[in-house]
């Protein structure tokens, strides 16, 4: 007994020599810092969709969820990662994130629902084995429904919901578990790479970055690229495509500055963002051929931000760009 009260003793005093608040935290789970960010994401995106809706030419329901799914994670790490969300380790997709104020949110969804049912019919499996396939069908499904018709959804133990989407822009939000500060849009989706919401300095920025992507989707780049029969290989970076690439970037970086303004974020955040982007360390020059160089798209940027405080002073109407008549891609 002496010795247990010994140790008591010495466990007591090294406890009292260490000040409050001073214990390092545990590092968090990569999983919970990807969640983290996938709710940051579904937030901006649902704000920027939904905000903008009345200028985007086609709208989809959203509902302001990001989706999640064990298949997007290697077996021997599924139930850390599934822990983290608080879902289930059975085969269901499930809610990954929710925006606040969102349809989702109203009808107390909770991030690691599983979702097994959508209007009475089973959940789409996805076309291939493509871990984002099941995904990618879910959000496929859901974008060609009427923009706020009602949806019912079988939400495992959450149990039956009806939720009533808003009408936004198109685009679904996923986040990339990818150190690359990167993102993509292919004309439905928006994939934000970790990195790159690690590399905003806060969430105008990170919108900034998002508005851009959601800009190439409203203006239906990728279809236009593809029927103006670009290169996507090594020759997108010469000649003709890689004009043709350089003048939607340009009016992604036009139209992403009115879309953050719309939603209420600063439009200034955009040349912050892209200047800071613009002089990172390690930044590929591969990207020269297809995109501006970035005093440029800079200079661009604070030229619409400029015209959006003009248009604000004067008490007018927020008119964004290229939206009715962008310029053909030829
Ligand atoms: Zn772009």
């Amino acid at each position: 007994m002496p010795h247990r009260a010994s140790a008591l003793v010495v466990a007591l005093s090294l406890l009292a020599a260490v000040p409050a608040g001073a214990a390092a935290p545990a590092d968090p789970s990569p999983y919970a810092t990807l969640a983290a960010i996938e709710a940051r994401v579904a937030a901006i995106g649902f704000r920027l969709t939904t905000a903008n809706a009345a200028l985007c030419p086609v709208q989809q329901p959203q509902f302001g969820w990001i989706w999640g799914d064990p298949r997007l994670y290697d077996a021997d790490r599924r139930a850390e990662a599934l822990a983290v969300y608080g879902a289930a380790t059975r085969d269901a997709p499930f809610v990954a994130a929710i925006a606040p104020s969102s349809p989702a949110a109203a009808v107390g969804l909770r991030v690691g629902a599983a979702v097994t049912g959508i209007q009475g019919s089973a959940v789409p499996d996805g076309a291939d084995a493509h871990p984002f396939a099941r995904i990618t069908a879910i959000e496929t499904w859901l974008a060609t429904m009427p923009p706020t018709a009602p949806l019912a959804l079988d939400a495992g133990d959450v149990g039956p919901l009806t939720l009533t989407p808003v009408a936004g822009c198109v685009s679904d939000f996923r986040v990339e578990a990818s150190e690359k500060a990167g993102a993509v849009a292919d004309g439905r989706m928006v994939l934000v790479n970790q990195g790159l919401a690690q590399f905003a300095a806060d969430d105008d920025e990170l919108a900034a970055a998002i508005a851009h992507e959601l800009a190439h989707n409203v203006l239906r780049h990728r279809a236009r690229l593809d029927a103006a029969g670009v290169d996507r290989g090594l020759g997108k970076q010469f000649g003709r495509s890689a004009r043709l690439f350089k003048q939607t970037e340009i009016e992604a970086d036009r139209l992403s500055v009115w879309l953050l303004a719309g939603a209420g974020y600063d439009p200034a955040a955009a040349a912050r963002f892209w200047t800071r982007f613009g002089q990172r360390k390690g930044r590929p020059l591969i990207q020269a051929g297809t995109h501006p160089p970035w005093r440029d798209r800079v200079a661009s940027l604070e030229a619409e931000a400029a015209l959006i405080a003009a248009a604000r002073t004067a008490g007018q109407p927020l008119r964004p760009p290229l939206i009715d008549a962008p310029p053909p891609l030829e």
